[in-house]
């Protein structure tokens, strides 16, 4: 696998899309802020769009509240909502009614999709084609790409699915392993395109206790696995992430390690020649969006793929990476996908509003508040209100969320 050693966090910009405008100007109010008669008097202050997460983060700490967050320099623009700050985090803003996209639901139809085809007591035998590391030399930890076959069954299953594997052993009470979930890295064709396999993208877990280093169960077995094993499959599972049938849909991915794996499923599918010939139905013509987070350069997976989709869809195709142990971000920390997120939050925005857009989570469970803060900010400045736009945008199918 040839891997990008370019070092930047964004590769490229796609003529597709508008170029951000980071040097944007806000205009924040701010109440309680300040020492002396200074904290009463009400301040506007007028800071670029790469600081205004710090600035938000700075009025909490010091027990500040912000009044109004306005986009421009505040001689012109309006002052569209009025979020607070309390306790330190940013809190929900004012219930200004946030304006409700026109409602579309995905055009998938959850009753076609597979589930529960094998389940623990008599799960699916698949046998291991392939183990390979994912990882570039120098990364951090352990990342394998391990593809089984599924022949002589009837495992099948979609883009954005799960299936379970029951590693070989016993616990320590001596009864069988029970089942851990994965989300599957390939599309429903797998990655020969002969509909008769399931990739799976796998960190080892390990930890440190009591001065010892503990290897996860089930993702040792997998990392550990040879060619010719047979291994224990139950599923698949999961509607939560599956991706629109439409190929006009907008997809806006936000994943950190692992959590890459339905993502790279769905950028193959709509990008990787051999699948594009298969689906004659699924010609994807929208806008693809990634945002991949990741500890070093080392770590980024299915790169040379990314890359190769980058050459040849450049107006469909995005990719913004978030590199948390070389890349700083505004305050300073480790740059973590939701401050790409704040960066772009104009042209994100901009795309949400489309009713054909959908955004998917997948990775860290802990990612989740923090882009909630990104996206509390980013719409706060558009005059939206996240917390109702959130839900809005759950029921109408359009925002897919697996962490764990
Ligand atoms: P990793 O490589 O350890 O981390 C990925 C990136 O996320 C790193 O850059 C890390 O930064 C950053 N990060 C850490 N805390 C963060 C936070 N609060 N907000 C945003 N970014 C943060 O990832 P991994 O070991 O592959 O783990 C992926 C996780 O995804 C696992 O917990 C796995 O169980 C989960 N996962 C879930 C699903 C699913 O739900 N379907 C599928 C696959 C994986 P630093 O380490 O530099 O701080």
């Amino acid at each position: 696998m040839i891997r990008s050693t370019l070092g930047n966090s964004e590769m490229r910009v796609s003529t597709g899309f508008a170029t951000s405008s980071e040097t944007r100007m806000f205009t924040v109010v701010i109440e309680s802020f300040g020492v002396g008669p200074r904290r009463r008097a009400a301040r506007t202050l007028t800071v670029p769009f790469q600081q205004l997460q710090s600035l938000m983060q700075t009025v909490a700490q010091k027990g500040g509240r912000i009044k109004v967050i306005s986009a421009g320099d505040g001689a012109s623009a309006p002052q569209v909502s009025s979020p607070s700050t309390e306790g330190g985090a940013i809190a929900e803003p004012a219930p200004t009614p946030a304006p409700q996209p026109p409602v579309s639901k995905a055009a998938v139809s959850h009753a076609d999709v597979p589930v529960n085809l094998y389940k623990p007591k008599d799960p699916f035998i698949g046998t291991v084609i392939s183990n390979d590391n994912l990882l570039a030399e120098g990364a951090i930890g352990r990342v394998n790409h391990i593809t089984f076959s599924l022949k002589g069954g009837n495992l099948h299953y979609v883009e954005g699915q799960s299936i379970g594997i029951i590693p070989d052993g016993t616990d320590a009470s001596g009864k069988p392993h029970k089942l851990r979930l994965y989300s599957i890295a390939s599309t429903r064709h797998g990655d020969d395109c002969n509909d008769s396999t399931v990739s799976l993208c796998v960190r080892q877990l390990q930890y440190e206790k009591d001065g010892e280093t503990i290897n996860g169960v089930c993702s040792t077995f997998l990392c550990d696995i040879h060619r010719e094993a047979q291994v224990k499959i139950t599923g698949p599972v999961g509607k939560e992430m599956l991706l629109p049938a439409d190929e006009d849909a907008n997809i806006i991915m936000l994943a950190t390690g692992t959590g890459i794996a339905p993502m790279r499923a769905y950028l193959r599918r709509m990008f990787e020649p051999e699948e594009r010939a298969k689906n004659p139905e699924y010609q994807f013509r929208g806008k693809a969006w990634l945002f991949m987070g990741v500890p070093t350069t080392p770590n980024l997976l299915y790169e040379a793929d990314f890359q190769s989709y980058l050459s040849a869809y450049p107006d469909n195709f995005r990719y913004t990476k978030a590199i948390s142990r070389e890349q700083k971000n505004p305050s300073g920390g480790r740059m973590y996908i939701q401050d790409r997120v704040l960066e772009h939050a104009d042209e994100i925005f901009a795309l949400i509003e489309d009713p054909k857009t959908h955004v998917y989570m997948c990775g860290l469970k802990g990612m989740e508040p923090g882009i909630d803060e990104a996206m509390t900010a980013a719409a706060a400045a558009k005059g939206l209100v996240w917390s109702e736009l959130r839900p809005s945008l759950k029921k109408q199918e359009r925002w897919h969320v697996e962490t764990y």
